[in-house]
C-alpha cells in the first residue's frame, strides 16, 4: 500500500524533528531508552516515568 500524502508528510515531520541538531548544552548523557523505537535518549529527548521510557519522537505518535 503506498503512503498517502498526508501519511508522507507526517512521516517526512518525524525525519525532520529526529534528525533535528541536539542542543549541546544540555546533559547529553542518555537518560533511558525508549520501550518504542529502542533508541536510546538524553534529559532533552524523553520522559522517563516509573521506570517507563519513551522518546519525544514516540511520546508524541504512540497510542500507548
Ligand atoms: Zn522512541
Amino acid at each position: 500500500m503506498a503512503f498517502s500524502e498526508d501519511e508522507k508528510q507526517g512521516w517526512l515531520a518525524r525525519k525532520r524533528r529526529r534528525e533535528r541538531p541536539r542542543p549541546f548544552f544540555y546533559d547529553q548523557r542518555p537518560v533511558g531508552v525508549c520501550i518504542h523505537c529502542q533508541a536510546p535518549f538524553g534529559m532533552a529527548d524523553g520522559t522517563v516515568i516509573g521506570g517507563v521510557a519513551v522518546c519525544d519522537d514516540c511520546e508524541e505518535c504512540a497510542d500507548f
